[in-house]
């Protein structure tokens, strides 16, 4: 339905003002229901997809899994790897939900330095690839959420682990006023035109690579909440081919301006 009001350009009345603030209004109202139709596509055609495949292959099971041990092991591998994804998906969905609507902060003092080698050694035995950490000081305190900021390096060194050639590296530092983390990694890189969608819910540069590597195109989603919610930036710059660069800047915390 077509929302807008019929505006005589020139006049710049009361009414005119008005009607102005409604048709904007009602043009960030449409723009907002628009992602959130897509969005639920999006979130509906990812389960679909899995629970097809678990379709697919349970049937496999009751009709040859009994006689035929390799299908019966292919089917139950993939029925498996499915069932986790739609699990992952779900967490990640429920976080997301639970960031839009009741962020919570639970503030503590830590050690950036130690939190950063916790994630090195959660993901360097899954790769043979490796993780360089470049500290300017051998501890850096931070004061912020520490298990949200954790997730933040995580899901960015997650994303690096996937796409890396050879190593990343992983800057810490600080300012009077900032924490900075930069992850640099020497992957395949992001074409320049697909850069600014990244943060998007569900999106995903190659799909069908993505899901190889178990990618929802969630996560650079929730960072960026987390993020948000510190009153931190992240941003991410790439070159087609030859690597890709995060950088998380998070304000340090200050008494009179509590987050
Ligand atoms: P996913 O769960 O798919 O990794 P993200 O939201 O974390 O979702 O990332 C969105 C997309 O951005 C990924 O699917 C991938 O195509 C691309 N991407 C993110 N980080 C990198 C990287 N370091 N190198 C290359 N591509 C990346």
């Amino acid at each position: 339905a077509n929302t807008k009001l019929p505006l005589n350009r020139k006049s710049k009345d009361e009414l005119y003002q008005l009607s102005e603030t409604f048709n904007h209004l009602m043009e960030r109202i449409e723009i907002s229901m628009k992602k959130q139709r897509q969005f639920i596509s999006d979130a509906s055609h990812e389960f679909k997809t899995s629970l097809t495949i678990i379709e697919g292959y349970s049937s496999l099971i009751r009709r040859w899994g009994f006689e035929n041990i390799d299908l019966r092991m292919e089917a139950l591998n993939a029925v498996h790897t499915e069932s986790k994804r739609m699990k992952h998906i779900t967490y990640q969905l429920l976080e997301l939900a639970e960031l839009d609507h009741e962020p919570k902060l639970t503030l503590s003092l830590f050690d950036l330095v130690t939190l950063c080698k916790e994630n090195i050694q959660l993901l360097q035995p899954l790769s043979d690839k490796e993780f360089i950490l470049i500290p300017t000081e051998s501890s850096i305190m931070m004061e912020a959420d520490r298990p949200q900021i954790k997730q933040v390096l995580f899901i960015i060194m997650d994303n690096a682990m996937k796409y890396m050639n050879h190593h990343t590296r992983i800057f810490l530092s600080q300012t009077d006023s900032n924490h900075c983390i930069r992850i640099v990694d020497d992957g395949i890189g992001i074409p320049a035109e697909e850069l600014p969608f990244v943060f998007e819910r569900f999106y995903r540069v190659d799909r069908s690579r993505s899901r190889q590597t178990g990618g929802s195109g969630l996560g650079l989603a929730i960072a960026k909440c987390i993020v948000n919610l510190h009153h931190g930036t992240i941003q991410i710059t790439s070159d087609r081919h030859n690597g890709t660069e995060v950088i998380v800047t998070i304000p340090k915390l200050k008494t009179s301006n509590p987050f």
